[in-house]
């Protein structure tokens, strides 16, 4: 099947936001690109289900402190990606620079809310301490029992499905082929110069799909319920600023399942409810679940397969793929033009050449 691909410098496999990010990128220094993809549209796969949110320091996992400075790189990028695409296209991705609260209900909550405060000021980022009265002060939907809470002005937002229509664009725009409803059996197959491995959580070893449930809602009434995005213990609430929420997001070791179940539901909800109790006053549009593409340390490869010097990895984004969207199509381009950049996201911590 991939014999009657169009001629290319490069073959881009995926088409999420990872994959149209490293083709646009590709062809804007000069390489003839094409991009294959599956499914019958582009960014059905994790793209689809992610919130959007840029939340580079999200996790306190010692394991994840690798991921923070790319995290915070690519936060900063996001702003003038977000112009570029809009300039390139005239597509709005809906980057919102509403910042975020992180709330706390219990002790159990507060402690780890104040470990992420100390976090953060360690890394001189802006926060600010909230008692409960002045939390429910900046978003007054709060529920009583929200005891602590941390204002984070610089985690800000962007609408995924934006995001995939306006790379998408750009990458017709650029001259990159995009070919779908084809399935790479075989990438080391493609008989182009380089291959891009951006085939999420179906890359293959090392990287599993780590399952995620979430919904969509939509208050009838308009905006209004809250305008940050709402962090707690179980989930978070994502204001699309026009009436639109997404409430996410499960995290499972289930395999290749994309079910979406009442229990899957019921916690999010409740969960929700505890913080924000207008949120049972939404109606559902859409349930759904999606696959992060995990890998064993939480953080994406990205860089030449050792073993393989055709071979280009860009996967692995787990939590973080739409956050690190702009660096990683840089870090590939890069690459794909001769470069070796020096970062921690390279395959050769996992040896995966040694295993395919
Ligand atoms: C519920 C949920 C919430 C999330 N929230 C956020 C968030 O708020 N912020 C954030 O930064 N990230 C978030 N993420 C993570 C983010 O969605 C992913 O990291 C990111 O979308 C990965 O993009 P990708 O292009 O690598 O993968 P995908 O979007 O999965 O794209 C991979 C593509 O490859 C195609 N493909 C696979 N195999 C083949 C093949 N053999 N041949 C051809 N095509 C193939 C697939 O069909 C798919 O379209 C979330 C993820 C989930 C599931």
């Amino acid at each position: 099947m991939t014999k009657q691909l169009p001629h290319a410098d490069v073959a881009v496999v995926g088409g999420g936001v990872i994959g149209l990010a490293v083709a646009w990128r590709a062809r804007q220094r000069g390489l003839e690109v094409v991009l294959v993809e599956r499914e019958a549209s582009l960014g059905r796969g994790a793209s689809y289900a992610a919130a959007g949110m840029l939340a580079p320091v999200g996790e306190a996992d010692p394991q994840e402190r690798a991921l923070l400075a790319h995290n915070l790189e690519s936060a900063r990028r996001w702003s003038s990606f977000a112009d570029e695409l809009r300039d390139v296209t005239g597509v709005d991705v809906g980057y919102r620079t509403c910042g975020a609260l992180l709330v706390a209900r219990d002790a159990d909550e507060a402690s780890h809310v104040e470990r992420e405060r100390e976090q953060r000021e360690r890394l001189g980022l802006r926060v600010e301490r909230l008692l409960g009265s002045e939390a429910r002060r900046r978003e007054p939907a709060l529920a009583p029992g929200v005891r602590l809470a941390l204002e984070l002005p610089d985690d800000h937002a962007v609408e995924p499905a934006r995001v995939v229509a306006a790379l998408a664009e750009a990458c017709r725009r650029a001259g990159v082929e995009i070919v779908t409803g084809r399935e790479v059996s075989d990438p080391r197959s493609i008989p182009t110069e380089r291959v891009v491995l951006a085939a999420g959580a179906w890359s293959g070893a090392p990287v599993r799909p780590v399952k995620g449930q979430a919904l969509r809602l939509r208050d009838p009434a308009g905006p209004g319920l809250c305008d940050h995005v709402l962090r707690f213990e179980g989930g978070y609430l994502v204001p699309r600023g026009d009436g639109r929420y997404y409430l996410g997001a499960t995290v499972e070791e289930q395999g290749f399942d994309t079910s979406v179940t009442a229990l899957g539901v019921y916690e999010l909800l409740r969960e929700a409810a505890e913080v924000i109790p207008g949120v049972l006053e939404l109606e559902i549009e859409e349930a759904f679940a999606g696959l992060r593409p995990g890998t064993p340390d939480n953080a994406p490869i990205v860089g030449t397969d050792p073993a393989d010097e055709r071979i280009v990895w860009a996967t692995g984004h787990f939590r973080n793929g739409i956050l690190l969207t702009p660096l990683t199509a840089e870090l590939v381009a890069d690459e794909l033009t001769g470069g070796r950049p020096d970062h921690a996201l390279r395959p050769e911590r996992f040896a995966v050449g040694a295993t395919t």
